[in-house]
């Protein structure tokens, strides 16, 4: 046998695409991303791999790429920007950091509750995923009943039980944002106050850890995003087991206006030089199975309603399906800067 067919093939396949490449340039997308999950190798990888298209990626988490972004300015080589919290899209919205677009396959996909209101210019981002934001509790110390509004956390029988990570943080903002929109101001302000005035220990550490802090006894109830939660439902550590064991959960506010529920979701740069490639990759991400790898990969819900997860731990946490809000998530987005200035009054560090 001799190996010339193949050298031959080699050569001629070489000389193809150094042609190609004169012809026209590689097709890219410059993705700027917060989201890190195994599954998203697949999601990107099918991209490519349908389209021909390759993808640059800057990972980063939320607050280094809104400051990479900042700094590049208009030269910035940003496509597409993804990020994982309503108040973090929004900021990047007022930032002015995306541009407005027109996609009747994303509007078509894309309830209009999960998006960026629209302008006479278009979107700026969508909502590829979802997460609640939901109450655990310890079973030993409190009763369900007892936390089963967000409310009932800012209620005096609950003093010295509540843990919560940091009230300036993103997925804060967005609750509280969201709880503007429900109750009003007013009693939103006071609502904060209650809960600062419940406070087992200083707000600190994330989600997992008021989790933990429940799991131990240290906190009687905290809140966390659901997926956290998940996460741990799926471990096989031990220690994980051990914790799931000792917490209840619950789906705020069944008999009212529903769970909170935030986005992790993407938006056009502002500068993108690959424009159509841009538009291309988010209508690829509202495509059923860019949204199951997209929810997978962080145990979320799709935004895409047609499109159905089998998450054990998700159903396991819900029985199958829960009430969510149904106000707008931009409306939520947008109080973050009337919220930050009622979390500085009422002292919510
Ligand atoms: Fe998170």
């Amino acid at each position: 046998m001799s190996n010339k067919p193949i050298l031959a093939g080699l050569f001629t396949a070489a000389l193809l695409s150094v042609a190609g490449s004169v012809i026209a340039q590689e097709q890219v997308l410059n993705l700027y991303s917060a989201r890190h999950y195994q599954t998203d190798e697949a999601l990107y990888g099918n991209f490519t791999q349908a389209t021909g298209i390759k993808i640059n990626r800057v990972d980063a988490d939320d607050a280094g790429i809104l400051a990479r972004l900042k700094a590049e300015g208009a030269a910035s080589p940003a496509d597409v920007i993804l990020l994982v919290d309503a108040a973090r899209l929004g900021k990047a919205d007022m930032d002015g950091l995306f541009r407005p677009i027109k996609s009747a396959a994303l509007e078509a996909a894309i309830p209009a509750q999960l998006r960026a209101k629209p302008s006479a210019e278009g979107t700026t981002w969508f909502g590829f995923s979802t997460r609640a934001r939901i109450v655990v509790y310890n079973k030993m110390r409190v009763k369900k009943a007892d936390v089963d509004t967000y409310e009932a956390l800012a209620d005096p029988k609950n003093k010295g039980l509540l843990c919560t990570r940091s009230g300036a943080h993103p997925y804060n903002l967005s609750l509280f944002g969201a709880v503007t929109e429900h109750l009003g101001e007013v009693k939103t302000e006071a609502w904060l106050k209650g809960l600062v005035a419940n406070m087992a220990r200083a707000p600190k550490g994330g989600d997992t850890d008021q989790i933990k802090g429940v799991a131990s006894g240290e906190c009687g109830v905290a809140l966390t995003n659901s997926y956290y939660l998940a996460r741990m439902m799926r471990s096989t550590d031990p220690e994980d087991k051990a914790a799931v064991e000792k917490i209840g959960v619950v789906f705020p506010n069944q008999q009212t206006w529903g769970t909170h529920v935030n986005v992790a979701g993407a938006g056009v740069a502002k500068s993108a030089k690959n424009l159509a490639n841009a538009v291309k990759f988010m209508e690829y991400l509202a495509s059923p199975a860019a949204q199951n790898y997209f929810a997978d990969g962080n145990n979320e819900w799709p935004a895409v309603a047609s499109v159905k997860v089998n998450n054990p731990a998700l159903q396991a946490m819900t029985g199958g399906s829960f009430k969510s809000e149904t106000i707008p998530i931009s409306a939520v987005a947008n109080n973050q800067t009337k919220v930050q200035q009622m979390l500085d009054r009422v002292g919510y560090k």
